[in-house]
């Protein structure tokens, strides 16, 4: 069986595809031709974290079953983030951005090489990233920390710039 990787989709402005909603859809589209997306979670609205003078974010996550080796999957993800728009280099660290792709993991994979750091090192850290992950994925396993995502979730405090309600479903799987 292929390597099945967690991707994490991210927009606040828009792209040539549209409003960041549209720009998401068009990303997993994309995706599709070059493996086999599993499962894809709703698309949700979040509130910006770090730089939080920005428009609130579209985020959503995907399962991808892929023969592609992890630095040839970064490539094609860094193609679609510019096939959207996103000029690298010129945006500001955590800042807004047309299209963001993140793998967040690849099976039990751990790797740190300069282009590429597996699982992604703030997958434990961000409810806007493990909130939609564990709507399609709640049982994969961060391989470092030994948890599942839904256990990761689960840990995140309630309060502060992880805040439940900084995370909302805007529109399910179905209904897209
Ligand atoms: P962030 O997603 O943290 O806001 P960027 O999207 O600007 O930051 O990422 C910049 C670089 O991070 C990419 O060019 C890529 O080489 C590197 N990178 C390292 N690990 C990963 C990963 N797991 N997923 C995506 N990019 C990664
Ligand atoms: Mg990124």
């Amino acid at each position: 069986m292929s390597p099945l990787a967690a991707i994490g989709l991210g927009a606040n402005l828009p792209s040539p595809a549209g409003a960041p909603e549209q720009t998401i859809l068009a990303a997993i589209g994309d995706l599709a031709a070059v493996g086999k997306v599993v499962a894809r979670s709703s698309l949700y609205r979040t509130e910006p974290v770090d730089f939080t003078d920005q428009p609130a974010f579209v985020n959503a996550a995907v399962t991808f079953e892929t023969a592609l080796a992890p630095e040839a999957l970064l490539d094609v993800l860094l193609g679609v983030e510019r096939r959207y728009g996103r000029e690298r280099g010129s945006d500001i660290p955590k800042g807004p951005r047309a299209l963001d792709l993140d793998l967040l993991l690849m099976d039990d994979l751990v790797l740190s090489s300069p282009r590429l750091t597996l699982p992604h090192p703030s997958l434990a850290e961000r409810r806007f990233v493990l909130a939609p992950l564990a709507e399609i994925a709640r049982g994969l396993r961060h391989p470092v920390l030994n948890k599942t995502v839904a256990e990761l979730l689960a840990e995140l405090p309630a309060e502060g710039p992880n805040r439940i309600e900084s995370v909302r479903k805007i529109y399910s799987p179905q209904g897209l």
